[in-house]
């Protein structure tokens, strides 16, 4: 069984508890624009440029973004991390693009770290067949789950695809004792309006198992990968979000998980 990976970093500590090594996935059925990972949607392997300054020259190479790897190729590079998983509660988080997207690849890769005994964790736009979610649920022992828009119409405005099967796969995840860590992006005048995060408050508030909400100021830091991809970058203007907001905004959701941070 092989998949497109198109990342593997070890040492993250945003992707879930303890010290984690993330494994990204290529695919992406959504195109929010806030996007910070435009690398990771499309499925196919895609070539780009990179330059590299040595001296005062600069030197043009070709670059792949995404790899064919097999499921053993996977575990095994995850392995090498397994000391730091052991002593921080750690494990291995499936990011994106969007897992699901490789439904098949995705399961085995989870089954398989279940076997090693390892902590997983998936994280997930929720835009999935309802299959693919039943079929990862008894090999994911935590989903962090991305809530954007709870309107229907705003949120296929900003990020191509209608919401229906995000909240229904939420709700049938909750419903089947989940552990929920919910990640709301903060993008200015999007996603940050209080109808919006008062109608995702109430969507939590109906949820068993979140343990977690982390609140995700929106940064700018992606677009010189839109650039070298040579795709256009529709948030050109838009300034970091502004932390004391976000710190703000956070408030409307500390009741209703144990943990409530902004940053993730
Ligand atoms: S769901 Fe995530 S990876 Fe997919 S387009 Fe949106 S931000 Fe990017």
């Amino acid at each position: 069984m092989k998949g497109l990976v198109f990342d593997i970093r070890s040492f993250s500590v945003h992707d879930g508890p303890g010290i984690r090594t993330t494994v990204f996935l290529k695919g992406c059925p959504l195109e929010c624009l806030w996007c910070h990972n435009p690398e990771s949607r499309s499925p196919e392997v895609e070539k780009v440029m990179r330059e590299y300054k040595l001296g005062s020259s600069c030197i043009r190479m070709p670059e792949n973004i995404g790899k064919e790897m097999s499921v053993n190729q996977v575990v095994e590079r995850v392995e090498a991390d397994r000391p730091f998983f052991e002593e921080s509660g750690g494990g291995v988080t499936l990011s994106g693009g969007e897992p699901l997207f490789q439904p098949n690849f995705t399961t085995a890769l989870l089954k398989e770290l279940k076997n090693k005994s390892i902590h997983t964790a998936l994280d997930t736009s929720g835009f999935a067949q309802a299959e693919a979610l039943d079929a990862v649920f008894p090999f994911t022992d935590i989903f962090l789950f991305d809530l954007k828009l709870a309107d229907e119409r705003r949120h296929l405005k900003f990020t191509g695809r209608t919401n229906l099967p995000i909240l229904n796969n939420l709700r049938w995840l909750s419903e089947k004792g989940a552990s929920l860590f919910i990640r709301i992006p903060l993008v200015e005048g999007i996603t940050d309006t209080a109808e919006n995060l008062d109608a995702i408050r109430h969507i939590i508030s109906k949820l068993k198992g979140v343990q977690r909400i982390d609140i995700l100021p929106y940064h700018y830091t992606a677009q010189q990968k839109y650039e070298r991809l040579g795709q256009p970058y529709h948030l050109e203007n838009m300034k970091a979000y502004n932390r004391q907001k976000a710190e703000k905004h956070k408030e409307l959701f500390v009741n209703l998980a144990p943990h409530v941070s902004v940053g993730g």
